[in-house]
């Protein structure tokens, strides 16, 4: 062998060698990235708390933290006394040195965080006034701790860190066993309107009266669990609250003439009701229609006048609840009516002013009522035995049994749509966080979009089944596009942390709740949606589940793999952008020349026609040819469309070896588009399609989010079809969230814009002109 041979040969053997590899290469990259790997990076590795199906593992554990209080409202200085009793049990296996308590209101302390944490601009010369007061706010809303002591009496040691407390055991706490201990503490009450806050009060100057909306009022107790040992991450303001269940017993003491709602049922109606109250109250629990007043707007009118001396004590208790909220006010007008869930009886009940009508007595209790219909019915039958809505200016937040809600008409006693619309779909929503997070106990101060965008889509049917076409503000999937197309370096993925996360709406609200419509409508089925959705709800109510096993039931239950879905809409920014790129029509070549000569015929005198033959055959009077009619002789007589004995027998000899079956595919007159998708915005998703034929007709295309499994970028399709296309339409019913539709039709689509055309105004020109001038100068 020639050397030179041996060195070309030695080349090729080294480059392909090199090609090989950077084909691996590439391999890899492709499949690191690919948009179906599964989320074992992602997620948690499954263990003997919380199993790889979703459920519970068969050593999950929970603590329990039962409370015993008493509080007063000094209705004079708004203030919140009280005292507590909190018996703690250790269900954990781990031996506890201490433990964590929650102290909310020191998020109002004059050392809080929350402020230096703060950060703003005075951006063009401008701010608001509540931007200003916010700075100016010198308020003292910490928690004043009196006393920390143990069962005995005698003071324990504890450590306050901001918004935390610890307590330190004399003796640890083992698996099994329980410790109480005792707080005394006062607040002085935040006034909402002023300072804002999640609970607070609200004071109404032309009578000088007050309205109590009372929460994380006292010394909490923080969850320890197998997740985050003590989840005594500091509170902000943003990331909410993760909480133990446990029963409690409270005392609320006000003044006489005030009326009481809280967590929990009330347990000494003989001495804080009349007995036409209490008899009013028996009347609603047979009401299942309409609600009935146990105080009415004349009633409350009265009440709210007369101002009566001392103070009265109503006695509520509450089982198996994570928190405890209560409001008081002598305002207060109270309607009930009765909610049948199976075999029991839950009541449906609404506190409010009269600012509140007439939209409250018309809506308020009603809404509650059907929210735990509704709810109940695609997760569990709401367990415990009362929701109350209470009337606030604006707010809405929740907590078990008792939720604070707007919607306050004008002063003249009319409003608007967007007012009726608002305050509805509020109650919907608080009256909803019972069941999510209040029951299915997320960890709120880690994961705000696990209730808010869990309840936010249950809102959203629940809305549906109010009133047909009600204005949902969330929910389906096109409501989401403007957010999803905006600019990546203001959003953050779902899987944030609550403190972190920019557009805190569209963020924790919005969009978790459009991927579970989504998800429900698009890409499982409403059937094994609903399945799959409800058993997550049963397996973890009253308990406290994760984002994984949220995910992991979804997939278990449905029998769908989903670690695209949650890659895609809950770990990235990536919004979803499909496009038509390209279509081709092909028919089949039937190698019969009488068939295929006449298509290429038609074809033939189909195609376009060159400018110069057009203008040649008038321009030219006689061609070469003409004048010398010999040199037409021969070819003037070919036909190119004639079969020939040749034709013939080609045809027989290229379909010889066929079957029948293969013959008649050669014949079908089928149509075959192949049709180019292009993925622009990186969220994978089916291709759906519209198919319009010539004839008329149409029909839907689904093709699973699988498509895309080996390039997530582009994919070609062929479809078969016996009809024409006339054209195709790319999501045709807005399922997706595609962001740019302008590329979902073949052919081609416009619509106009309009624009606006208008009058110099020769003024205003000027004037501008010459601030452009002086500006220069
Ligand atoms: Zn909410």
């Amino acid at each position: 062998m020639n050397k030179n041979i041996i060195y070309s040969l030695l080349l090729l053997f080294l480059a392909g060698l090199i090609s090989t590899d950077l084909v691996a290469q590439r391999d890899r990259e492709s499949i690191n990235r690919n948009a179906f790997r599964q989320m074992y990076q992602e997620f948690s590795t499954p263990n003997v708390y919380r199993s790889a199906n979703g459920a519970p593992g068969h050593k999950y554990y929970q603590q329990k933290a039962d409370y015993k209080m008493k509080v007063r409202i000094d209705d004079e200085n708004q203030r919140l006394y009280g005292e507590e009793t909190i018996t703690y049990f250790n269900n954990a296996p781990d031996v506890l040195d201490y433990l964590w308590l929650q102290l909310d209101q020191n998020v109002r302390s004059r050392t809080s965080d929350r402020p230096k944490i703060s950060s703003g601009k005075i951006s063009g010369e401008k701010t608001t006034f509540a931007e200003v007061k916010r700075l100016h706010n010198n308020f003292d809303g910490g928690f004043k701790i009196e006393s920390v002591t143990d069962e005995a009496g005698n003071p324990i040691n504890y450590t306050i860190n901001k918004t935390m407390m610890r307590i330190d055991l004399d003796q640890a706490l083992n698996p099994g066993g329980s410790y109480s201990f005792n707080v005394k503490w006062w607040y002085n009450i935040n006034d909402r309107s002023k300072i804002g806050g999640r609970s607070g009060l609200e004071y109404f100057p032309e009578e000088d009266n007050y309205l109590y909306t009372i929460a994380q009022f006292f010394p909490r107790m923080c969850v320890y669990n197998d997740v985050e040992g003590w989840q005594n991450k500091q509170f902000l303001g943003r990331g909410e609250f993760t909480l133990t269940f446990g029963d409690y017993e409270v005392e609320i003491t006000v003044p006489a003439d005030h009326l009481v709602s809280a967590t929990g049922l009330l347990q000494n109606p003989d001495e804080v009701l009349s007995k036409e109250q209490r008899d009013r109250l028996k009347q609603a629990e047979r009401s299942t229609e309409d609600p009935v007043f146990i105080v009415n707007e004349k009633e409350a009118r009265k009440n709210e006048k007369q101002k009566a001396k001392g103070e009265k004590t109503w006695k509520y208790k509450a089982a198996n609840v994570r928190d405890f909220g209560f409001a008081s006010s002598r305002k207060f007008i109270w309607d009930a009516m009765a909610v049948k869930l199976g075999d029991r009886t839950v009541m449906a009940m609404s506190m409010y002013p009269k600012e509140g009508n007439p939209l409250w007595e018309r809506y308020s209790t009603r809404v509650v009522a059907h929210t735990l219909k509704v709810y109940s019915k695609y997760t569990f039958d709401y367990p415990y035995p009362v929701a109350w809505s209470i009337h606030t200016d604006r707010i809405g937040m929740e907590y078990p049994m008792i939720c604070f809600n707007g919607g306050r008409p004008e002063a003249d006693g009319t409003y608007s749509k967007r007012t009726k619309y608002g305050m509805i779909g509020v109650i919907i929503h608080e009256v909803g966080h019972n069941f999510f997070p209040m029951i299915v106990n997320s960890d709120e101060r880690q994961w705000t979009w696990m209730d808010e965008g869990l309840n936010t889509f249950l809102q959203y049917l629940t809305e549906q089944e109010w009133e047909r076409g009600y204005p949902s503000r969330r929910g389906p999937a096109y409501k989401i596009v403007d957010y999803m197309k905006g600019d990546k370096s203001n959003i953050t993925p779902i899987m944030t942390n609550s403190e972190s996360i920019y557009q805190f709406g569209n963020n924790a609200y919005g969009k978790p709740a459009t991927a579970l419509n989504i998800l429900r409508e698009t890409i499982l089925g409403r059937e094994l949606f609903d399945y799959a959705f409800k058993k997550y709800a049963q397996r973890w109510m009253f308990k406290h589940p994760t984002p994984e096993d949220l995910f992991r039931t979804m997939e278990d239950a449905s029998g769908v793999d989903l670690d695209w879905f949650w890659r895609g809409w809950f770990f990235s920014t990536d919004h979803v952008d499909l496009a038509i790129k390209d279509m081709n029509w092909f028919k089949v070549d039937t190698r019969d020349p009488e068939v295929e000569k006449a298509a290429q015929k038609k074809q033939d005198e189909a195609k376009a026609e060159h400018i110069g033959d057009i203008r040649n055959k008038t321009e030219i009077q006689e061609t070469y040819a003409e004048r010398v009619p010999e040199m037409l002789d021969f070819y003037n007589k070919y036909d190119p469309y004639e079969i020939s004995v040749l034709d013939e027998k080609q045809f027989r000899d290229s379909t010889k070896n066929l079957d029948e079956e293969e013959l008649a595919l050669l014949n079908k007159d089928d149509n075959y588009y192949e049709v180019t998708f292009e993925n622009q915005g990186g969220l994978v998703m089916p291709i759906i399609l519209k198919f319009d034929y010539t004839d008329g007709s149409a029909e839907r295309i689904y093709i699973p989010a699988e498509i895309w499994r080996f390039d997530h970028h582009e994919v070609t399709k062929v479809f078969l079809t016996q009809k024409e296309i006339a054209s195709i339409t790319l999501d045709p019913n807005l399922e997706t969230a595609d962001v740019d539709r302008s590329d979902n039709h073949w052919p081609p689509k416009v619509t106009p814009t309009r624009f606006q055309i208008y009058k110099k105004d020769k003024q205003k020109e000027n004037l501008m002109q010459r601030d452009q001038r002086s500006k220069k100068m």
